[in-house]
């Protein structure tokens, strides 16, 4: 297997966020879990990879759905280790463009930090209380995650989708989705795909 994920290592020293966060759980979240999150999207393109070789058997759905969950608390975990930065050099608010940007988009920097805390204290079971850009609107957002699924959707270029919604097919395959999936590929537009692929930054 060529490409992998790594750990990255923290941007401070284990003991650096105390008495907020103690030396023993960054110690163990980065060393652990965020590890255990590379592994397992390690592991599963492999399989994914040895599946395609034929030389294993695999329940394609959930493999993906391994590799979402454990690409995505990777992608997580690297954008949170950074968002914090040693006590006494982080905390307070924001200044520049963000802080006009958060005035703008929330009316306010008061406002916005008590949405976003609710939208963490509110996470349903394990998740995360996100701030994130909308291109589409120019404008921030909040969004809240369950788990740590397909939160990789933010960072990868789509290039290629197919909609596998009863209502994109039912019409003319009934139940029969797989063959809908088959003959989809003949409209696929690749020169499509391909102006979405070039235009992705490198
Ligand atoms: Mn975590």
């Amino acid at each position: 297997m060529a490409k992998t994920y790594t750990l990255p290592p923290l941007p401070y020293k284990y003991d650096a966020l105390a008495p907020y966060i103690s030396e023993k759980i960054m110690t163990l979240h980065h060393d652990k879990h965020h590890q255990a999150y590379v592994t397992g999207a390690n592991a599963a393109l492999d399989k994914l990879e040895k599946a395609r070789k034929g030389e294993l058997q695999i329940d394609v759905r959930a493999v993906l759905r391994d590799f979402s969950f454990n690409a995505d608390g990777h992608i997580l975990h690297s954008i949170f280790w950074p968002n914090m930065a040693p006590s006494g050099k982080g905390g307070g608010a924001p200044g520049g463009k963000l802080a006009d940007r958060i005035s703008a988009d929330f009316g306010g920097f008061d406002k916005f930090k008590a949405q976003f805390s609710d939208a963490a204290k509110t996470v349903e079971g394990s998740g995360w209380a996100l701030l994130l850009y909308d291109s589409e609107t120019d404008q921030l957002v909040l969004t809240q995650v369950e788990k740590q699924n397909v939160m990789h959707l933010a960072q990868m270029t789509i290039l290629l989708g197919l909609d596998t919604w009863e209502h994109a097919y039912y019409l003319d395959y009934l139940n029969d989705r797989a063959k809908y999936v088959e003959n989809w590929w003949n409209v696929v537009n690749w020169s499509d795909v391909d102006s979405r692929l070039s235009k992705v930054k490198r």
